[in-house]
């Protein structure tokens, strides 16, 4: 349970919960508050159990609701789909996203394949590539503008995704939907 509340064990959510002494609240496994120090964590077997021993639920990580009513996961593909519209237009690879969402890469990745369908990398994708459509049809940008300000570190790795999502390249895209 430890090593699981170190790592943040998704896995082992809705099996215990810990409490934190010095600070009087507690959490699930997979919370991403940082790891308190070993004398000073309680486990408990549920949330109830925690609750009536005086400790408050964290606000992040929410251990007090049932777990059919809060889904973690799909909270955190929620939390992990803002930060993409937040900053898809940077360099977001999946470890920086994870990092901003507080989970691994590895988790983060199955799990918003899990509710969406499609990996992170293939969401940030289709919106820088969205956006570019959108810049390609009503400014005069050239594509490596264009490439910079959605995201993308070259050019070569723009059109390779823009051929994906939109089987064209820019400049046919440009030629069909000017506007
Ligand atoms: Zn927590």
């Amino acid at each position: 349970m430890l090593e699981a509340t170190i790592v943040c064990d998704a896995n082992y959510d809705g099996t215990f919960f810990y409490a934190v002494k010095t600070t009087g609240i507690f959490c699930r496994p997979s919370c991403k508050s940082k790891a308190p120090k070993f004398e000073n964590i309680v486990f408990f077997e549920s949330a109830n159990d925690a609750l009536s021993s005086g400790f408050r639920p964290c606000k992040r990580c929410r251990p007090n609701l049932q777990t059919e009513d809060y889904d973690s996961q799909k909270e955190i593909v929620e939390i992990a789909v803002n930060i993409i519209h937040q900053y898809y237009d940077e360099k977001l690879h999946l470890k920086d996203l994870a990092y901003k969402v507080g989970v691994s890469p590895f988790y983060l990745n199955r799990i918003f394949r899990t509710k969406t369908g499609i990996t992170p990398h293939m969401y940030i994708e289709k919106m820088r590539i969205h956006k570019s459509m959108t810049l390609l049809s009503t400014t005069s940008l050239t594509s490596i503008e264009i490439a910079y300000m959605v995201g993308y570190e070259t050019l070569s790795s723009f059109y390779k995704a823009f051929k994906r999502v939109t089987n064209s390249s820019p400049k046919e895209y440009r030629l069909n939907n000017r506007k």
